[in-house]
């Protein structure tokens, strides 16, 4: 028997659950290590937050998909790597060996990176921490006045202030304030400048606050200071900032980039140890591209055909992503923002568009 271990039910691994349900692997003993048994979907979750979407539509069900495809769900975290024992370390205490190991454990929050945030915000990952702490923001915005700070300004930070906007607006609780703090003069850095120059217009319209260039140095219990000395009064604060990689891959002796992300080929394969693949945020691929869902998702069918055709001894493929991808970032009350390359445009039609694909995409994986 070849021993597989999937670490994290992510965007690409939910696919090589699939696969191996459609078509099971002889004499492969696969183990999913997930610290939960379902997989929040992210790019529903500014939906689930306006109240659009029940979190039972953005749920995989990691144990269901595990079952179909005959792959034995350990519930746990990898805390680290022994590489040259082969086990995974889990953060139970288990741990479990293994002949081949793929990776799709996605980012971390590194709310550690700024003082006080530990102690006094919320971050946005675990998405399970956030979700479990969502109900008890908006009850105390009914119940007072709440001042909501984010800090970062990409693209789950944007969503999410919109998305929240959108709700307290629908409950009436026009005493909410929400301020957005990034380091740059317009959000959403990466993408193309018409569209930053739309997502500042809307955040302006709808009352939420941007502190350009102004960046977040420390989080007290009722402020965030900013590193030009003012201070942002907040009630509450939240800490979506970019993808950071966890500390484990590094620390097990993996080749990592510079900001610990696990270094592949095009084969997915880690360039320190090929029995380590690796897929999704997590990974550093030899084709750089952002971080993000879109790239994950399609990483997963050439990681299931990689790992089928590992386990069975036969010539891996290499995978090029695209160069482009389509990111459709809503801006709350069923309207988005829509980026292609260097195209821009926004309306009701777009949030319909990601609409459609995010329950097509949860509709593959029998949500
Ligand atoms: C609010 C928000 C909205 C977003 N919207 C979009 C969008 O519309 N489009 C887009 O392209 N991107 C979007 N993103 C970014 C997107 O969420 C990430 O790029 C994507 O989740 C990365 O996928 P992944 O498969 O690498 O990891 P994830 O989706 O994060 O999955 C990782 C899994 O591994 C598990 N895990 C974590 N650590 C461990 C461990 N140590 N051991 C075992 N398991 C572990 C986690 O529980 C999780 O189930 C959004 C992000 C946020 C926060």
């Amino acid at each position: 028997m070849t021993r597989l271990i999937l670490i994290g039910g992510g965007h690409a691994h939910v696919h090589v659950l699939a696969a191996l349900a459609a078509k099971p692997m002889a004499d492969t003993d696969v183990t999913l290590l997930s610290p939960y048994s379902r997989q929040i979907y992210s790019g529903m979750l500014p939906g689930w937050i306006e109240g659009r979407y029940a979190i039972e539509d953005c749920c995989l069900a990691l144990d269901l998909l595990a079952q179909r495809a005959g792959v034995r769900l350990a519930q746990s975290a990898c805390d680290e790597l022994d590489l040259e024992a082969r086990q995974v370390l889990c953060a139970n205490g288990d741990s479990i060996p293994f002949d081949h190991v793929s990776i799709d454990s996605g980012p971390v929050a590194h709310p550690d990176d700024l003082p006080g945030a530990l102690e006094h915000a919320l971050p946005v990952r675990p998405i399970e921490g956030f979700v479990a702490a969502w109900p008890g923001l908006l009850e105390r915005a009914r119940q007072s006045e709440l001042k909501l700070a984010i800090v970062g300004d990409g693209a789950a930070a944007v969503e999410l202030a919109f998305a929240m906007q959108a709700r307290f607006a629908a409950e009436g609780l026009d005493h909410a304030r929400l301020a957005l703090i990034g380091g740059n003069h317009r959000p959403l850095a990466c993408f193309p400048l018409a569209l930053r120059r739309k997502a500042m217009q809307l955040l302006a319209a709808k009352g939420i606050a941007h502190q350009a260039g102004r960046r977040a140095v420390a989080v007290t219990p009722d402020h965030v200071q900013l590193d030009d000395g003012s201070q942002l009064a907040a009630d509450a604060v939240l800490v979506a900032t970019g993808a950071a990689a966890p500390s484990w891959p590094a620390h097990s002796g993996l080749a990592t980039d510079s900001d610990g992300f696990i270094r592949v080929n095009r084969r997915l394969q880690s360039l320190s140890h090929p029995f380590v693949f690796a897929a999704g945020d997590v990974a550093a691929y030899s084709d750089a591209r952002p971080k993000s869902g879109v790239f994950a998702v399609r990483a997963g069918p050439p990681l299931a055909a990689n790992l089928r055709a590992l386990c069975c001894g036969q010539a891996l493929h290499e995978w090029l992503p695209q160069k482009r991808a389509l990111y459709l970032i809503s801006t709350g009350n069923g309207n988005a923002l829509a980026s292609w390359g260097g195209f821009s445009a926004s309306g009701a039609w777009a949030w319909r568009w990601k609409d459609r694909i995010d329950r097509r995409f949860m509709a593959q994986f029998g949500a």
